[in-house]
């Protein structure tokens, strides 16, 4: 069962539920817990993690050897991103925009772009327990996408843990497309307000686009706003929990501590949860 924990925008409770899901599951199963918020992983603060192993995350990007090109700017009219311009003396590439998607090289008449590895970020994995593994991607300051360190991440999902959580990035941009693609299925979290309705519409629509069936945690479910009890009748996707605007819970995280642990109470909600969501995924 791989599971992507995903909401519209940050602060809505998306790794509270995550870390809380996967420690609550790693009781009785093997869980693993990835973290695919590569600009900003934080689920590392609430556990105790022995890494054992880091690697790099690397593209390749083009470099131009300008004694070799004659200026046709091909490369520059088909590269999508606008990473290349023209000059007298040949062509520049902007590398905070590149994608290194290698269209660049591919049109070159006179072979002259060569690639070069360059890293973007790592991937360090490790333990918790015996059965809670750990994963995170972390993107380097100045890059712009994270997808390709979601991807290489998820080259290293476990095939033997019964459960994968993977804590996916906030938005709805490519990186969350990417921490969704495989997946059997999306927890949607969300807070009811009318913003987080708005981030709860555009998040299902990424996830019924991809085919993966879902369902929604509502955080701070007591705020007072219907409108996502609403919604979750009108399109026939379900509640999975609600979680209550809880000063304990709220300072519990603060520390970096997991509620589950001082709440037991939500160890029956949180295994109710991944019973609901087998039963849908069958
Ligand atoms: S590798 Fe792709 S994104 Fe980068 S400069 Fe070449 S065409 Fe543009
Ligand atoms: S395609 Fe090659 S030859 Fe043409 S402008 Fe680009 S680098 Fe120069």
């Amino acid at each position: 069962m791989k599971i992507t924990v995903l909401s519209g925008k940050g602060g809505t409770g998306k790794t509270t539920v995550a870390t809380n899901l996967a420690w609550l599951l790693s009781k009785h199963l093997k869980v693993q817990l990835l973290d695919a918020d590569v600009e900003e992983p934080d689920t590392h603060l609430f556990f105790p993690i022995h890494f054992s192993y880091e690697e790099p995350v690397e593209i390749l990007k083009p470099v131009v050897n300008n004694s070799k090109c004659i200026n046709c700017g091909k490369c520059v009219n088909a590269c999508q991103f606008g990473a290349m311009i023209s000059f007298s003396g040949g062509v520049y590439v902007f590398d905070s925009l590149c994608k290194g998607c290698g269209v660049c090289k591919m049109v070159c008449p006179t072979d002259a772009i060569k690639e070069l590895p360059k890293a973007i970020g790592k991937i360090k994995l490790g333990d918790i327990t015996d059965s809670l593994k750990y994963g995170m991607g972390i993107m380097n300051l100045g890059e712009l996408s994270g997808v390709e360190v979601i991807r290489q991440l998820k080259k290293h999902i476990d095939e033997d843990a019964e459960v994968v959580i993977i804590d996916a990035p906030p938005g709805n941009s490519c990186p969350v497309v990417e921490s969704l693609r495989g997946m059997d299925f999306a927890i949607l979290v969300t807070e009811p307000t009318p913003f987080g309705l708005s981030d709860l519409r555009m998040a299902l629509e990424i996830v019924k686009e991809m085919g993966i069936p879902s369902a929604i945690i509502v955080n701070r479910y007591d705020v007072g706003f219907d409108g996502i009890e609403k919604f979750s009748k009108q399109t026939d996707i379900p509640i999975l929990c609600r979680i209550p605007f809880n000063k304990k819970i709220a300072s519990l995280y603060s520390e970096g501590r997991l509620f589950v642990k001082d709440l037991p109470e939500w160890s029956a909600v949180f295994n109710d949860t991944l019973n609901r969501i087998m039963v849908s995924v069958k």
